[in-house]
Order: structure tokens, then sequence, then C-alpha cells
């Protein structure tokens, strides 16, 4: 039999904090396009009642604050697509924002359901890893920030207590960062991940720096690569540096088998993307 949980739909935030405080295992849902899929019990344990939050305004809207991106958990993948802040500001994750299923879940599935869900495959998430973003949770024991590095802490599990919402994203926007996003998958749309990264640096006369790369469908969760990161810090932007990079991501990776790829395929493609953006970013 399905299962039809009760659902409350609070309409501002200390409403669904006051329920939250009461306990009784509240699983949110957003834009519902994971929840749904859980609904019936066939993958695990459906959720025992239901917190609405798509009605709490206070989750919601785009802007830049102070040199940061803020983006309301709520936001969807077509918001984000359609934000001129976005595509000025962040246009890795208007790129990772269009590749996401089709145009109803990007109509319908938000930026805070995907890092909640803590899908290995999220496909905003390495984005949101190599932007050093952080993550505005709120209940009714206050708010805290958690770091995106911190906040995926094994597969499927997350930094957030169950009287926790996700409110905001909040991405530094240091100046002449540059950011790419590049997802392998079957298709190219409706397709979970094979293997999605995304760059960082900034580029400084010649060389790269402040770089971060980070890798999501690879292991239980997204993951930033610090040995591939150091070889290519404040190494000259030339072939024989890609070449070294591409070699220890691919010694440094244990990526996964799973039913969508295998291991030998994520590793070899994994260092190829690599390689490919840097050779794009370094124009040789
Ligand atoms: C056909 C299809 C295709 C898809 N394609 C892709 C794809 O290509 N790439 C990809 O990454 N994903 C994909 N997904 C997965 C899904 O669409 C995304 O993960 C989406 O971002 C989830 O957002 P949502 O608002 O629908 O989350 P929901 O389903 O509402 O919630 C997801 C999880 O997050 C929690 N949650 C949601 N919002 C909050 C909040 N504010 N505070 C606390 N917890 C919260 C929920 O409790 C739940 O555990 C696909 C799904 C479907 C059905």
């Amino acid at each position: 039999m399905p299962h039809e949980p009760p659902v409350e739909s609070p309409r501002s935030l200390d409403d669904a904090y006051r329920l939250l405080e009461g306990g009784n295992d509240w699983r949110p849902i957003a834009g519902g396009t994971d929840v749904m899929v859980q609904i019936t019990g066939e993958l695990g344990e459906p959720p025992e009642r239901l917190l609405d939050v798509w009605h709490l305004d206070e989750l919601r809207g785009i802007s830049v604050q102070d040199g940061r991106l803020v983006l309301g958990a709520l936001t969807t993948y077509t918001e984000i697509r359609r934000s001129a802040e976005c595509q000025e500001f962040l246009p890795a994750l208007c790129e990772a924002a269009a590749t996401i299923g089709a145009a109803q879940i990007q109509n319908r599935g938000t930026i805070g359901g995907n890092i909640v869900n803590a899908s290995p495959a999220g496909d905003t998430l390495p984005v949101l890893l190599a932007a050093d973003a952080e993550f505005a949770l709120g209940g009714p024991r206050g708010e805290r920030t958690v770091a995106a590095r911190d906040f995926w802490v094994a597969y499927r599990r997350t930094a957030r207590a169950d009287d926790e919402l996700l409110l905001r994203v909040v991405v530094p926007l240091p100046a002449e960062r540059r950011m790419r996003f590049r997802k392998v998958g079957t298709r190219r749309a409706q397709a979970i991940s094979k293997v999605v990264m995304s760059l960082a640096y900034r580029p400084d006369a010649g060389v790269w720096r402040d770089v971060r790369v980070a890798l999501g469908s690879i292991a239980d969760r997204p993951v930033r690569l610090r040995e591939t990161e150091s070889v290519l810090e404040g190494a000259a932007a030339r072939e024989t540096t890609a070449d070294h990079a591409a070699a220890v991501l691919g010694r440094e990776i244990q990526p996964i088998d799973d039913v969508r790829s295998t291991a030998d395929y994520r590793r070899v493609v994994s260092a190829r993307i690599l390689h490919r953006l840097l050779r794009e970013e370094g124009g040789w």
C-alpha cells in the first residue's frame, strides 16, 4: 500500500520552528522531487510525517550582499538559470542547474533539496564545494553556519540536525576567481552523473592559484581532491602541469563501481575532464 504521511504546511519560519520543537520526526519537503520518489517505501524507510517548507518566503530569493552570493534554500534550478546574479557571479552553478533532470524537475527541484538529499551524484554539490560555499541552518535552537566541506559527512548523511532547516546558501565571490563545471552522464538530459566535476582557481601571471577541484559521483559523498589541488597550486599553467595533475588525480581517487558506471571508467574520465578543463583555461 502507498504510504500517505500527514503533512503540515507552515506559513512562517517561526511556525515551522514551533513544529520542529515538538520533535515527531518531521521530514522537510521542498520541491518533493527526491522525497516523492522515496514515499512508496520501495527505496528505504518512507517519511513518517512531512513538513512542507514550500510556503516559507524566508527561504526564497537570490541576492549579492557584501561580496557574497546568497541563495534561499528554496531557489529552484529554473530560478538559478534565469538569475542575472547567478549568470554574472557564478555561471558554473547555472551550467550545473541546466544539466539537472529536465524542465519539470528544474521548475520544482531546489538547491536546498539537492544539498540536504546528499546524493553523491547531486550536481550542484561539487560547484558548492569548489566555491567554498557555506550553508545557514536554522531551528528552534537558533541559527548556525556550516561550511560545505564539513556538511556531507557520510553516504547520504549531513551535518544537519533533525530539528534544523537549511535556510540559505552563501557563496563568497573573490575577485578574479574562475570556475568551470563538467558533467558526464549517459545522455544530455534526465541523466544522473557518472562523473561530475567543478574546478575553481584564480589566474595569476600564468600560474594557477587558489585551486579547488571537487568531484561527485565517485565516492560516498562529493569530495575535494587535495593532492591534485596541491600539484596545481602555484604551478605554471602549461600542458606538462595538466599532465601531472591528471595523473595524480587518477591515483588519488578510489572510484566506486555501481549501476551507472565502473570504477575504471570513472578514473579515466575524471582525469580527462580535469585535463581538458585545464587545457581550455590555459588556452594551449
Ligand atoms: C526525474 C528526476 C531527475 C533528476 N535529475 C537530477 C539530476 O540530473 N541531477 C541532480 O543532482 N538531481 C537530480 N534529481 C534529484 C532532485 O531533483 C534534486 O536533488 C533536487 O534538487 C531536490 O530538490 P527538492 O526541492 O525537490 O527536494 P525534496 O525532494 O523536497 O527534498 C530532498 C531532501 O532534502 C530535504 N530538504 C529539502 N529542503 C530542505 C530544507 N530547506 N531544509 C532541510 N531539509 C530540506 C528533504 O527532507 C529531503 O531529505 C532528479 C530527480 C528526478 C525525480
